[in-house]
């Protein structure tokens, strides 16, 4: 086992890596910029060190001072959370070539699904059902108009090098077609600096479903189930629940089965997260997550698993110890990000937190690095915490949800708080009935 891991992140998601090193008896090392010098991650480190100014690029995405923070506490391993460089695939070969574990997948697995192309490709090769498009790149050369009739209108250009839904082109009919080539190939061009371009079916009213996975890289892998992630705004999800009030059972297990035993021919390491939007009974795979999501503690909560600490024992070299009809899903639980955002608005709202007061009891759990007096600084993204609720199925989960909102106490900032006071009331919501675009119509309705 590391005798000391290096938690290369900040806010809520490094309190929750440090909470499980502790756990394991596992020293703990903080890095952070000087925006972060006060960060309750920093103070319940065993060690922590300054790795540069408040821009990301110069801290938290500063390799070198990584590394020198390592060299300096002797760390042997790093935790990289989410964002930053979680799904740094570079990141990961350095790391391995000073003998420090990253405790993630190999960088290969990272490379491969960080390639929207190759990622399909490869889903496609090991049997998990993907949306019917081109099969790879469309090149000014091919006649797109043949594929696209092939795969039938609405069809989505989408950017080999795309994220956070950036250089997408829905062509609603063939006369859309060209013009939504052209400005998919040039916003590509010109935010990633590849106008590699594919093409899918357009699908009408999905729902967002995911499945966690659990690998050894030793050809062991389970699947724990679903996320109904289908709430987003802007691509953004904002509220995560599961199980999904979409599927049944068997819905379920036949899912989770085909992902598990993919992960098992591609000798998967670590937790890693299959996307899927759902349309009339179909999955369709849209991308994997080589990294630990912001919604796992949903499944944490219906499976009593703690994913961080399975995390760490694996990319020590310990093999899956849970055998798939271990995994048992009990109740339900829901996530709800809160953001320093104006509920409306959206626009963010940094500052000092004046009073704070986190809901608590039974099935509750608030995961947040902020405290009463905490300056929010606007350097970073707008997530403050995540209150997660359990209850023994939806109706109760969704009572205990609405019980802790209303105590939930953070002033002197705005948040998002009152819009799920509001999503918590909502008829479609209680009754699981929506969709991608759910949120966005519900918000441009209330104006
Ligand atoms: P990104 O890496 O930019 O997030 P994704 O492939 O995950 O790209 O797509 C982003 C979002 O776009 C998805 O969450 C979904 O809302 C929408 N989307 C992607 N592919 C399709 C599709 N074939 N049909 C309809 N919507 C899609």
């Amino acid at each position: 086992m590391f005798s000391k891991i290096l938690i290369a992140n900040r806010g809520e998601i490094a309190l929750r890596v440090l909470r499980a090193c502790k756990e394991l008896g596992i020293q703990t090392v903080a890095v952070h910029s000087t925006a972060d010098a006060n960060a309750m991650h920093v103070r319940l480190a065993d060690e922590s060190v300054c790795i540069g100014p408040a821009s990301a690029t110069d801290s938290y995405l500063n390799i070198p001072q990584l590394l020198a923070a390592c060299e300096i506490t002797g760390a042997d391993a790093v935790h990289p959370g989410y964002g930053f460089l979680s799904e740094n695939a570079r990141f990961a070969d350095i790391l391995e070539a000073h003998n420090i574990a990253f405790i993630g997948p190999t960088a290969d697995h990272i490379r491969i699904m960080g390639d929207k192309i190759e990622a399909k490709l490869t889903a496609q090769r090991l049997g998990i059902p993907v949306v019917p498009g081109s099969d790879g790149a469309v090149t000014p050369s091919d006649d797109a108009h043949a594929i696209a009739r092939e795969i039938g209108y609405p069809v989505l250009v989408k950017a080999a090098a795309g994220g956070g839904g950036r250089g997408m082109k829905v062509a609603e009919t063939e006369k859309d077609l060209d013009r939504a080539l052209s400005t998919a190939r040039a916003e590509a061009k010109a935010a990633f600096g590849d106008d590699a371009l594919y093409m899918e079916k357009y699908l009408g009213k999905p729902r967002h479903i995911e499945i966690q996975v659990l690998g050894d890289g030793q050809g062991n892998a389970i699947h724990l189930g679903e996320r109904d992630c289908s709430l987003q705004r802007r691509h953004q999800k904002v509220w995560e629940e599961a199980p999904s009030p979409a599927l049944n059972a068997s819905q379920r297990t036949e899912i989770g089965e085909i992902v598990a035993d993919a992960m098992r021919k591609l000798k998967y390491r670590g937790v890693g997260t299959i996307e899927f939007l759902y349309e009339n009974g179909e999955f369709y795979f849209i991308e994997m997550n080589t990294r630990l999501q912001v919604e796992h503690p949903v499944t944490e909560m219906i499976t009593g698993i703690d994913l961080v600490n399975e995390q760490i024992r694996i990319a020590s070299g310990a093999k899956l110890t849970i055998r798939q009809e271990d995994v048992l899903f009990e109740g339900h639980a829901i996530e709800c990000r809160i953001n320093a955002e104006n509920p409306r608005s959206f626009v963010p709202s940094p500052g000092q937190i004046t009073y704070y007061h986190p809901p608590g009891g039974l099935g509750v759990r608030v995961d947040s690095g902020v405290y009463q007096g905490y300056r929010i600084p606007p350097y970073y993204d707008s997530l403050i915490g995540k209150l997660i609720v359990h209850g023994r199925n939806r109706v109760e989960c969704l009572m205990r949800l609405r019980r802790c909102l209303d105590e939930f106490v953070v002033d002197g900032i705005e948040s998002t708080i009152p819009l799920f006071r509001d999503l918590v009331d909502n008829q479609d919501i209680a009754n699981g009935m929506y969709d991608i675009h759910w949120l966005e119509k519900y918000l441009a309705a209330a104006g």
